[in-house]
């Protein structure tokens, strides 16, 4: 795989004020066409420090991009600092500076002589016409690399980038087509995750694998490249069967789809109906599951039963389980979702009731102790989880362990 590195020239993006958002951009486009992207920087004018970032960036990379600093005044030290860090002469073109004194004429305006120094040419490079500003951009062939200079301004920087880099760096990239696929996991940690399928992935460099951690997801990322879409296509399909067979049905989506997503498809298809009664997720069940379009044909009802009364009016919990167990008790959580499940005349009744904190807690039933239940017409089954993280992780986390759970059933 080619590897690419960007430099994002301007003091201005070291402050809170600016942000370096080109090389965001510049990634996308560049991992659309096989090119890795392994390093960015962002260096402010300072001569010394541009000059040593370009140097070690052409020893390690086969291509560099630098946005920035092609502008006309003291400050902007892209094609001196350039110039010099690839041992290459620096001279005025006669052409590119017409072409700049033209711009002016257009615009009804006096060239002022600054902008003479925007004609400064690296020697051997390709100049990079800019319909939208003065400064050209350059790009360089230097020992087997690809350097292209390209201006702060998005607007200007995208055209340049799009019209005249992309193509020579697709060629470059043999032309190879990517794909990629998001696979989603549940009720694992990364840690085993990681060892489970480490040894199945590790074996290929194409497609590449990324594990990413997200809330209460694990997330696994491949990237693979193939001639053809078809041929990327088939290596992602071969990696992905291997990680089932490892994961099984810990992996919820292959395609990158959102647990509510999974879990309102099934219900659908089932032709199931289900509604849910939370304490400690205040309604963020419902809110997952109704974001869905069209789940108005499966889903019910939610009702956020919050305080003890609330258990006992709304969802029919006895009062003495509450006594007995106390809210946030398995007993309870059953009798929540057989609670709703009866009141809403659904298939499915799903609970959720436990101490997000940070108050609250106590020693026999800390913060983050969650049960969740699940009721159908045979039976209803509970889980006690412990989960880590501050109230608003550990609410969220709930809601996809009750999600999984129904997903679960539904398979
Ligand atoms: P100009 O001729 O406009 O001076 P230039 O190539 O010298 O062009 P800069 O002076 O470095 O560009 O930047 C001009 C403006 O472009 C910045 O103020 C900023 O708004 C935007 N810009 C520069 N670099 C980036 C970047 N990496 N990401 C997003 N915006 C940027
Ligand atoms: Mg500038």
């Amino acid at each position: 795989m080619l590897t690419a590195e960007i430099i994002a020239i301007g003091s201005e993006l070291l402050t809170p004020d600016r942000t370096d958002t080109n090389s965001l951009w510049l990634t996308e486009k560049l991992n659309g066409i096989g090119v890795e992207v392994k390093l960015k920087i962002v260096v402010g004018d300072d001569d010394a420090r541009l000059e040593e970032t370009m140097r070690d960036a052409v020893k390690r990379s086969r291509i560099v991009i630098t946005t920035g600093g092609l502008g006309p005044t003291e400050d902007d030290i892209t094609r001196k600092i350039a110039a010099r860090a690839l041992s290459r002469r620096l001279a005025y073109n006669e052409k590119v500076l017409d072409g700049i004194r033209e711009k002016f004429v257009r615009m009804n305006r006096q060239m002022p002589e600054i902008n003479a120094r925007q004609a400064m040419v690296i020697e051997g490079a390709e100049v990079l016409d800019n319909p939208n500003g003065t400064a050209p951009g350059m790009y360089i062939e230097h020992e087997n690399r690809a350097i292209a200079l390209l201006p702060g301004p998005p607007r200007e920087m995208r055209p340049m980038f799009e019209n005249f880099v992309l193509p020579k760096l697709t060629t470059k990239a043999g032309d190879l087509r990517v794909a990629r696929r998001i696979l989603r996991v549940a009720g694992l940690g990364e840690s085993a995750v990681d060892s489970t399928i480490a040894p199945v992935y590790t074996q290929y460099e194409n497609p590449q694998t990324t594990i990413l951690f997200n809330r209460s997801e694990i997330e696994i990322h491949l990237t693979a490249q193939g001639k053809t879409e078809s041929e990327a296509e088939l290596l992602l399909d071969g990696l992905a069967g291997q990680i089932e067979e490892r994961l099984g049905d810990a992996i919820f989506a292959f395609r990158g789809e959102t647990m509510e997503q999974v879990v309102g498809l099934r219900l659908a298809v089932g032709g199931f109906t289900l509604a849910v009664a939370e304490s400690c997720t205040g309604g963020l069940i419902a809110e997952r599951l109704t974001d869905v379009p069209g789940s108005s044909s499966y889903f019910l009802e939610g009702v956020v039963a919050y305080s003890n009364d609330a258990k006992i009016r709304s969802l029919g919990v006895p009062a003495e389980l509450i006594e007995e167990h106390g809210a946030v008790s398995a007993q309870v959580a059953e009798a929540m979702a057989e609670g709703i499940k009866h009141r809403a005349e659904a298939d499915f009744g799903l609970s959720v009731t436990g101490i997000a904190g940070p108050g609250g807690g106590s020693t026999e039933k800390p913060v983050g102790l969650v049960y969740i239940a699940l009721a159908d017409d045979a039976h209803t089954e509970h889980r006690k989880l412990m989960l880590p993280g501050d109230r608003q992780l550990i609410r969220w986390r709930a809601s996809q362990a009750a999600l999984d759970l129904l997903r679960r059933r539904l398979m």
